[in-house]
Parts: C-alpha cells; sequence; structure tokens
C-alpha cells in the first residue's frame, strides 16, 4: 500500500506581524530566513517593543517623540552624541523610517556609522554621508546603510567612520553632519 506524506504546511512564524505566507515545513529556512515581515525592536533599551517596522515607526513617533531626532531626507542634519551615549534615533520626517547612528569608543577614537532598523532580509538601502570636522580637517565616509532589525550590539562587519580622539568636543562629545538620501540618483552631494 502506498502512503501518501501529506505536506506539513503551516503560516508562517511571521504571521502576526502581517505575513500572509504559508510554509512548507520541509522548506522552511527559504522563505522565514528571507521573510520582510520579520519583526524590529524598539531601540531604547528600556522599551521592549516588539512589532512590524511600519508599526515600529508609529510606536517611536507616539510614544518616544522626544527620544530621537526628526531629519529630511537629502539634507544634512547637524547632531552630537555626548561621551556616554551609544546611539542616537533619527526619525525621516517624509514616511516615518528609524535610522540609528551608532557610536563605538575604540582604541584609537570613536567609530559611527548608520544602520536602518529593518529586517534584515530587506533589500532597500539608503545612501549617507556622516562628516565630522576638526579646525580645517574633515573626516568623511560615503556608505550605504545596512539594514538592523533594531539595536546594534557589538562591532559588525560594516563601513564606519573613526573619528580620532582629537576631533571630539570639550565633554567628550562627537559632532557629526549626516545626510540620509531616500534617492540613489540624488547621492551625489548634500546641498
Ligand atoms: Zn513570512
Ligand atoms: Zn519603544
Amino acid at each position: 500500500m502506498e502512503e501518501i506524506v501529506e505536506p506539513d504546511v503551516r503560516p508562517c512564524c511571521n504571521k502576526e506581524y502581517g505575513c500572509s505566507e504559508t510554509v512548507d515545513y520541509t522548506r522552511k529556512n527559504d522563505h522565514e530566513e528571507n521573510c520582510t515581515h520579520a519583526p524590529c525592536a524598539c531601540p531604547l533599551p528600556a522599551c521592549n517593543f516588539v512589532c512590524s517596522c511600519e508599526q515600529l515607526s508609529l510606536h517611536f513617533s507616539s510614544k518616544h517623540w522626544d527620544s530621537g531626532r526628526r531629519f529630511r531626507y537629502n539634507t544634512p542634519l547637524s547632531v552630537s552624541l555626548g561621551m556616554n551615549k551609544q546611539f542616537l534615533v533619527l526619525q525621516a520626517e517624509e514616511d516615518g523610517i528609524l535610522f540609528l547612528l551608532n557610536k563605538s569608543v575604540e582604541n584609537i577614537g570613536n567609530i559611527a556609522m548608520i544602520t536602518c532598523i529593518a529586517p534584515s532580509s530587506s533589500k532597500v538601502y539608503y545612501l549617507y554621508d556622516l562628516v565630522s570636522g576638526k579646525g580645517m580637517s574633515s573626516l568623511r565616509l560615503k556608505s550605504l546603510t545596512e539594514n538592523f532589525p533594531g539595536r546594534v550590539e557589538g562591532f559588525p562587519p560594516m563601513d564606519f567612520l573613526l573619528i580620532p580622539f582629537r576631533f571630539l568636543g570639550p565633554a567628550g562629545e562627537i559632532n557629526l553632519e549626516v545626510c540620509i538620501w531616500n534617492s540613489t540618483e540624488l547621492g551625489s552631494d548634500c546641498p
């Protein structure tokens, strides 16, 4: 007698975050590892909110409106990050998308980079520019945002700007000019 094996089908593990795909259990990793509905976590350490990235934008602007900086795409923004601050949340005025300016202190200076709060599988990247200046000197990083579903821990393999200690302000803060483009064609220079 021939046995018919029913495919083991169930909803994607990100169903509660808006994914309507069903996955065949044996091919589970094909979809779930690349699912664009993977949840994102609120970047503030005191908050444990986890949801889809669209909802996270609303959550942040309603619950933490005073904890981040709002910016406009394609327009430079001056930011200052205190000595003990590890990140700053940047929220786009146009579409609410959340970015993180990440900072860490290393032996020879501070490093800074920008990530977009989105599932790691997202294929949307934003061009950005970080400039740190001191007198006649300036350092500049132009790169693409990596996608990270929350706060960045450790030292992920991505581009960063190394800011020597002598570029720091009197209280150990870093002062940066940040520009994020929402179109790669516009990415030649900030006005
Ligand atoms: Zn899914
Ligand atoms: Zn939160």
